[in-house]
């Protein structure tokens, strides 16, 4: 496989024939194409079919319904051949030659799709995307598991439009004053700028407009109005976010939810397991009640297994039933002593503490904490609020390996201790059987596991104890599935258990083995997130939602919309702006103070604060998002070049271009330029050249270094542009976008008009029309109309 086109990056060259695989010349497109009227057959992917003498392959294949990628073609003009993604396998042919350039022929038999046309479009995909210097979405955007528009609530938010921010939010999450307090935010690890100064707090900004909106005494906005009753009715069994968000989006839908709770109240985790000083309830209670507001039903104290089967669900004829049960089996520690006196778990206590109930003493007893993730801290930071007189807390591995280390180090100032690296094993007790301290083997960090955490390995000889009166182990939680054995077979057969011991749904469509239970959250994760469990809860309703309205889950296409594909994402050159503004910290209770009480210890931002650190957000977001060809190639044939900046190398990948880093033009009015995301397809030099006549672009440049742009790489306002706005409607990838406008008002000197029309033809939005009598449509909204009419009709009489 060799480079072509004398350029060797597959990219358009001067001469406008930009080439990649194979010898160039043997297809070089024909120019120009005149289909002609005779009928020749041909084979395609197996079958005979007629079709017109003159015609390329890829025109044949539209004709007959085929869809062959193209990222260059534009029907409007002759073929360019530029992007190379259209190859196609024809028999005879060594090469696999672009279908947009290939004349078909009497009796030539074509493949559209095969391994080696795949692979051939994945090259050239990863090509192209190796100096293609744009995100899809922001890559804060693309680390939350919900998704959700960060750079449009933040602006939202610098507008001090809290409303709209938190209708944003709610379009993806629809609970972010909980996810303000509680989520660790994977988001703000990706945040760009941070290579500026620090990453923006984007939990804390959603926390702010969120409460503003809790505020005030008003219906909470929603993303979009409600449908709609569709008639049809949805169990949702447990109450927790994954359910609450199912809940949220499926009654917006029009479906009606009854939602099964085992417990008294509402919430899961978020209530009984997560405390107090964290997540007050009464502010949590009144976010989750939009669900309620939205026409859901609450079933309090009905514990699937014990007072209801999923067969009575069935029976009831509810349409569809979601599973949202999460994890409430605590792992054991495997140790010996492990249910001796003085032992507690960890999950009871909190379960216990957060509804008011008697804990076992803790006032003056040393306490030692086993595990590092959510409930273990959770587990420290209560015991001290309890009066414990000494908290340790000792984990396998490196506070870096910690789900929440600012709650590690908050505990730290609350007074915890804390011993990283050692596992327990054994617990020590006196000749009561009482707890009186836990031995201890120091831990190694070891090869990385699967997700990149490294494996601790004990250290035989370095055994230690540490005494104490209470031991509680927090070493996670799993789903609590006996349910299971309750149900009748038809309904156990479709239930299957993993080998971890979650309830196993499709990863894409949230459904179980039944085609109407589905399930999603920490019951099918494992203990996780409360972000996660939103995300997935929310990507579950779609699917629910789509079963309700009829579609085949199982259709490709079905399924491709519901599971929302992805690609990944270079990472991009480092922004180089040195504008130096740290971000904004919210006030929080000193440490002495939050030990004695339960109340909410981080006060929240200042307006002027939500405000100024939202407009720190550097807002890189990718305009075409939603309408861009390539990144729809990308998801189709699975590939982007993922590798970052550094590892980039001719030598690592022969296919890879130099990473060019180039910046945007946002000096014309009209049209916004970003050379960084061009591909170099030509196809808005060729529409400014042949359709409109202005000729404003070219190809420039040579090989690697090619570029669609202005000669000399000008402002369009210095090229003969008419602001027609082709080149962006044309432009497959946001590379030319039309500026978002604000709206002003034109003077119109309506006496100096010699009513020629082009201001009509060129204007993008059809603002300006010409009729059988030439009007304005629009000008200055305070003159009538008439005086137009009326100087037009004089000037140019009609028909
Ligand atoms: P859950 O929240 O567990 O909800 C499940 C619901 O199902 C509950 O209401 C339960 O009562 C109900 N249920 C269970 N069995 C039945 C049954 N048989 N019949 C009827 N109903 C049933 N994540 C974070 O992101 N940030 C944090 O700060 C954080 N802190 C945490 C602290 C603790 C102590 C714990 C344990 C977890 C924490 N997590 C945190 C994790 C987070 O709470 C969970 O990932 C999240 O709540 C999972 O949501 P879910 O809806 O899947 O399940």
């Amino acid at each position: 496989m060799t480079f072509a086109g004398g350029n060797g990056n597959g990219k358009g060259s001067g001469s406008g024939t930009g080439g990649m695989i194979g010898a160039f010349e043997d297809y070089a497109p024909i120019w120009p194409v005149v289909p002609g009227t005779r009928k020749i057959t041909v084979t395609i992917n197996g079958r005979q079919v007629q079709a017109e003498e003159g015609q390329t392959i890829l025109q044949a294949c539209r004709v007959l319904g085929l869809e062959i990628p193209t990222l260059c073609y534009e029907p409007k003009l002759s073929p360019y051949g530029a992007c190379r993604i259209c190859v196609v396998e024809v028999e005879g042919q060594d090469s696999t030659p672009i279908s947009c350039g290939t004349q078909i022929t009497e009796g030539m038999v074509i493949t559209t799709h095969s391994e080696r046309v795949i692979e051939n479009r994945r090259l050239v995909l990863e090509l192209i995307f190796s100096d293609h210097d744009a995100y899809c979405l922001p890559p804060c955007q693309f680390k939350c598991p919900t998704r959700v528009d960060i750079p449009g609530y933040l602006k939202a938010n610098s507008e001090g439009n809290w409303e709209e921010a938190t209708r944003i939010l709610k379009r993806s999450l629809p609970f972010p004053a909980i996810l303000g307090r509680v989520c660790p935010a994977p988001c703000e690890t990706h945040c760009r700028r941070e290579e500026v100064d620090t990453a923006i707090a984007i939990r804390d900004s959603h926390r702010y407009c969120a409460d503003r909106v809790l505020e005030v005494d008003a219906p909470a906005p929603l993303p979009w109005p409600k449908e709609s009753d569709t008639g049809r009715r949805v169990a949702i069994v447990g109450s927790g976010p994954a359910g609450m968000t199912v809940a949220y989006y499926l009654q917006l839908r029009g479906h009606h939810c009854d939602v099964f709770e085992a417990d008294p109240e509402q919430g899961g985790m978020l209530r009984y397991g997560i405390p107090e000083y964290r997540l007050p309830k009464g502010w949590m209670d009144r976010e989750l009640n939009h669900v309620w507001e939205l026409g859901a039903t609450f079933k309090p104290n009905m514990r699937l297994g014990r007072d209801f089967h999923l067969a009575d669900l069935v029976e009831q004829g509810y349409d569809a039933i979601f599973i949202g049960t999460g994890c409430y089996k605590p792992n054991e520690m495997g140790i010996p002593g492990e249910f001796a006196d003085g032992t507690v778990n960890a999950l009871e206590n909190l379960y216990n503490s957060t509804r008011g109930v008697p804990v076992p003493a803790l006032r003056g007893a040393r306490v030692v904490i086993i595990g590092g993730g959510f409930t273990a801290i959770d587990c420290t930071r209560t015991s001290l609020r309890q009066g414990a007189k000494a908290v340790t807390i000792v984990y396998r591995r490196d506070l870096k390996d910690m789900p929440s280390q600012d709650e590690a180090h908050e505990a730290i100032e609350e007074g915890a201790t804390v011993i990283f690296q050692a596992a327990p094993v054994r617990i020590v007790t006196d000749a009561k059987g009482k707890v009186t301290g836990v031995e201890f083997q120091k831990m190694h960090l070891g090869a990385a596991d699967e997700k990149g955490r490294r494996r601790p390995e004990p250290m035989p000889g370095t055994e230690f104890i540490v005494e104490c009166d209470t031991v509680l182990g927090a070493i996670g939680q799993g789903p609590e599935l006996s349910w299971i054995d309750s149900e009748p077979d038809e309904i156990r057969a479709g239930l299957e258990v993993s080998r971890q011991g979650r309830l196993v749904a499709d990863a894409n469509t949230f459904r179980t083995g039944i085609p109407k239970i589905f399930a999603a959250g920490d019951v099918n994760l494992g203990a996780t997130t409360v972000v996660e469990a939103i995300g997935d809860g929310r990507r579950a309703s779609y699917a629910i939602d789509y079963w309700l309205r009829g579609h085949d889950l199982d259709d490709p296409q079905v399924r491709r919309v519901v599971s929302e594909p992805q690609p990944s994402f270079l990472t991009i050159v480092p922004f180089t702006d040195d504008v130096k503004e740290p971000k904004a910290v919210m006030g929080k209770l000193g440490a002495e103070e939050r030990r004695s009480n339960f109340e909410e210890f981080e006060h929240g931002y200042t307006h002027d604060q939500a405000m100024g650190e939202a407009a720190r957000c550097l807002q890189c977001t990718c305009e075409a998002i939603g309408h861009c060809d390539l990144r729809e190639a990308a998801i189709e044939y699975e590939t982007t070049l993922n590798m970052t900046i550094d590892e980039r190398s001719i030598q690592d990948n022969p296919y890879v271009g130099i990473n060019h880093g180039y910046g945007r033009d946002e000096t014309h009015s009209f049209i916004l330029r970003d050379y960084s995301r061009c591909i170099d397809c030509g196809r808005c030099a060729q529409v400014c050249k042949d359709i409109v006549g202005a000729g404003c672009y070219d190809f420039i440049g040579k090989g690697f270094d090619s570029l669609v742009t202005t000669a000399d790489y000008v402002s369009l306002n210095e090229t003969p542009c008419v602001s027609c706005g082709r080149c962006a409607e044309t432009c497959p990838v946001g590379a030319l976008m039309p500026r978002p406008r604000i709206l002003e008002t034109y003077q119109l000197d309506v006496s100096r008009c010699i009513f020629c029309g082009i201001c009509a033809d060129a204007c993008p939005y059809d603002a300006l029309r010409c009729g059988p009598e030439f009007e304005f449509s629009e000008y200055q909204r305070d003159l009538p109309m008439l005086d137009i009419l009326e100087m037009s009709d004089r000037e140019r009489p009609t028909r």
